[in-house]
Parts: C-alpha cells; sequence; structure tokens
C-alpha cells in the first residue's frame, strides 16, 4: 500500500533493458501466510519425473538435458535435471559433484557453438521441486543482451531458424555422449521431414500443447500465475514439462503465447 508509487529502478535506464517508455512499478500482493506447493511437492505431480527420455536430447545414468518445444531468440536455451526428485539443497555428494561436472560440460559445449558467447547458468526453482538447472546462451557480439534480462530477451527476439536450433541441439547432445550417456537430438538431414526422436506426439496430447512454455521466461515456475486462473493453471500441464511427446505447437499455440 503505497500512497505514491516506487520510483522505477535506474537499471531501466540500461542498454540491457528491454522496454522503454512510461513503465510504473506494480503494487506488490500481499504475503500469503503458506506458499502453494510446487510441482511435485504434496499433491502435484512431478512432470521431470514423468517424462520419459525420449523428451530430452541427452539421457545419462543420473542426468537428463531437454530444452523447449521450439526454437526460442536465444541461440540455445537448455535444461539440467537429475533423474532423482531431488531439489538443489538436497542433493547427495556424489550428484552434487557431478552437478558441477555436468555444469562445467554443458557451458563449454554451447559456448563451442557458433555465435555464442557466454552461457548463462540459473536456478529458480520457483515452479518445480524437481531440481533443474537453466543454461540460457548469449548471442555474440549483442552487447545489449549481456547480464540478467537475458531470459526476457529470449521471447522478445525473433526464434532462430528450426535448422540451426536442431543443428545446435545435436552438436551439445554429441559433445555430452562424448563422455557418455545417450544423445537424441539429431541434426536436420532432410528439411521436410518432420522431427521424430523427441517431438512426436500422438494427436490426443495435441491439446497440452498450449500450456506448454516456449522460453525460459514463459515457464510457468519463474513466474506467478495470473490472478483469477490460478485454478486452471493448478491444472495445466506445467510449463516446462518437456512433454511426453513433445510436439510442435501450431501456428495458433505461437500467438497466445501462454504465460500461465
Ligand atoms: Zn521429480
Amino acid at each position: 500500500m503505497q500512497d505514491t508509487p516506487p520510483s522505477v529502478p535506474d537499471f531501466t535506464q540500461w542498454p540491457s533493458f528491454p522496454f522503454e517508455g512510461d513503465i510504473r512499478v506494480k503494487q506488490l500482493d500481499d504475503p500469503v501466510p503458506v506458499e502453494p506447493p510446487r510441482r511435485g511437492e504434496e499433491n502435484r505431480e512431478c512432470t521431470a519425473c514423468n517424462a520419459p527420455d525420449e523428451a530430452y536430447i541427452w539421457v545419462g545414468e543420473r542426468w537428463r538435458v531437454r530444452t523447449m518445444d521450439r526454437p526460442t531468440g536465444l541461440p540455445m536455451v537448455l535444461i539440467l535435471e537429475s533423474r532423482s526428485h531431488l531439489d538443489l539443497g538436497d542433493l547427495p555428494n556424489l550428484l552434487a559433484a557431478e552437478l558441477g561436472v555436468m555444469t562445467v560440460r554443458l557451458e563449454r559445449a554451447i559456448r563451442s557453438l557458433d555465435g555464442v558467447a557466454r552461457v548463462h547458468v540459473n536456478r529458480w526453482g520457483d515452479g518445480s521441486a524437481h531440481l533443474h538447472m537453466w543454461f540460457l546462451a548469449r548471442p555474440y557480439g549483442r552487447l545489449q543482451l549481456r547480464g540478467t534480462f537475458l531470459s526476457l530477451w529470449d521471447s522478445i527476439l525473433p526464434p532462430i531458424s528450426e535448422a540451426q536450433w536442431r543443428e545446435n541441439l545435436a552438436m551439445v547432445a554429441a559433445w555430452l555422449a562424448e563422455f557418455g550417456g545417450r544423445p537424441l537430438a539429431e541434426p536436420p538431414r532432410i528439411q521436410w521431414h518432420a522431427p521424430s526422436r523427441f517431438s512426436t506426439s500422438p494427436p490426443d496430447q495435441a491439446e497440452t500443447a498450449d500450456e506448454e512454455a516456449v522460453s525460459v521466461i514463459e515457464a510457468a515456475e519463474e513466474i506467478p500465475e495470473p490472478s483469477g486462473e490460478s485454478a486452471d493453471a493448478e491444472d495445466a500441464t506445467p510449463a516446462d514439462v518437456v512433454p511426453d511427446g513433445n510436439t510442435l505447437a501450431g501456428d495458433a499455440d505461437r500467438q497466445t503465447g501462454w504465460r500461465g
């Protein structure tokens, strides 16, 4: 409850801030006494535990790597998940040590892609209890994309081409497989051929497509659900699930840009 709106912070003047024009600070909701369960907590299903290996671009004995269901603005957005249903602070030493190794390996793999200057590694975990680390690639030369707003720019920039995206995924999967595990992403060999390895979807699952996030910022876990729609969102397919039988959503889905 503020009588005078708080002033807009300095970062709105930074070159990396994606917006311009009149900006106001939102009214802050009252804190809730008890936070709702995340996905994978209490009565809520864990989408990571339920996702088949085929929904990932690389799988190993204890770790899996997945991506969004379609290209986004950044050259690469990947998510590293443990197979075990654990949150970051609950990892036993073996997995904690491996998380370090996997983080370094993935950073290196993504940074080796053409046109990638930096890889930002993030962990939020407000939406899902199952450990998942985000890897966001910043395009080389795009100084305006430096820093913390990169996840926003991912949704603002036009998506990279499907062919480039698949090639990048295949490169990273192959890189990881050099150290073990199984690569599941393949380069786009034939242009007209529908993607087959991690994007085949039975028609009866197509309706879930519009619930899936298409970028980091659209993953429900990282942003609050819109007021008044929380009931729907509760039932929705979680935004960051790699859909079993992942699908390339239709144009209509791209337009709606679900932000639950
Ligand atoms: Zn889980």
